[in-house]
């Protein structure tokens, strides 16, 4: 609902999940004004990774890697800015943040602002029997990407593992979109982020080079930061909404994921490189963002 005085362009706000930011403080058209806006370095950090992956012609799987993460971003700017369920057949939604609350926001479905219904929350309450949410597919199919990445390496087989990714990926999809998961799919989904930690921790181990290490470093303290920004903002909300100034730590939230998962991509980005041969070496753009170089043999 509108406050302050502004009304609201997208009407009533059908999503319950509302972070502790007052809604419509700033614009009729952005619901939240943090927490969209915040979404920007994400998509602008993924669209860095994307131009160097394609102008340095890294495999294609880190393009995709680098898209899925701005359509993510996109999908829970939409979704803040609005506080609506879109929906959007076939949707490629997905959020930046998709690690925790990522389940529970880019309810940007209702392309055409359909029906408004309950809003589901990462830890609670429940969603309305039709509510789909297309975003949660596209959020594994994400995983099974860096399933792929972290993992094909070391296939004996080279067809069968893409294969039955793929077909996992169908599968899950199509059940998707008839069964309703709740709190299965975040399980599922934990899994699936688990079952990768494993191989990112060896690549890191065998990782000789100091600054290759840092970014696997940076990736975890943004993630802990970010976390520990995400929890401030749930659980102190009452008390945040009586300070003179909220700290939007669901905004910074979002700006430590889309580090975090540029940090992620360029980690892996690296480990390629160096399985490939190309000498990869981590240097700075402006002095300041990290990104990986590489050097093909000329046969390549
Ligand atoms: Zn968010």
């Amino acid at each position: 609902m509108a406050e302050g005085g502004i009304s609201s362009f997208w009407g009533p706000v059908t999503s319950t999940t509302e972070c502790c930011e007052k809604n419509y403080a700033y614009s009729s058209y952005i619901a939240e004004f943090y927490n969209t806006l915040s979404n920007i370095p994400c998509i602008l950090l993924a669209l860095i990774g994307l131009i160097n992956a394609l102008r340095q012609r890294f495999e294609k799987r880190f393009s995709v890697l680098h898209i899925s993460n701005m359509i993510l971003a996109i999908g829970s700017m939409i979704f803040h800015a609005t506080l609506q369920h879109v929906f959007l057949p076939g949707s490629v939604s997905m959020v930046c943040s998709k690690k925790i609350d990522g389940a529970k926001e880019s309810r940007w479905k209702d392309l055409f602002l359909l029906q408004p219904q309950v809003h589901m929350e990462a830890f609670g309450s429940h969603p309305t029997d039709r509510q789909q949410q297309s975003d949660e597919t596209p959020m594994v199919w994400e995983m099974l990407l860096y399933m792929y990445i972290l993992h094909s390496p070391d296939w004996h087989y080279r067809s069968t593992m893409p294969t039955f990714l793929f077909l996992y990926g169908a599968v899950f999809a199509a059940v998707h979109s008839v069964v309703r998961f709740g709190i299965g799919f975040k399980v599922h989904y934990a899994i699936l982020c688990l079952l990768c930690i494993p191989r990112m921790y060896k690549y890191y181990i065998y990782t000789q080079d100091v600054s290759a290490k840092r970014l696997a470093k940076m990736y975890v303290a943004t993630l802990l930061i970010g976390t520990l920004c995400w929890l401030f903002d749930r659980i102190f909300c009452k008390e945040i909404s009586s300070w003179p100034i909220n700290p939007q730590g669901h905004a910074l939230w979002h700006v430590f994921m889309g580090f975090n998962s540029y940090f992620a991509n360029t980690f892996l980005m690296f480990c390629r490189a160096q399985q490939r041969g190309w000498s990869p070496k981590v240097v700075h753009f402006m002095g300041v963002l990290p990104y990986v170089k590489i050097e093909k043999p000329k046969a390549q």
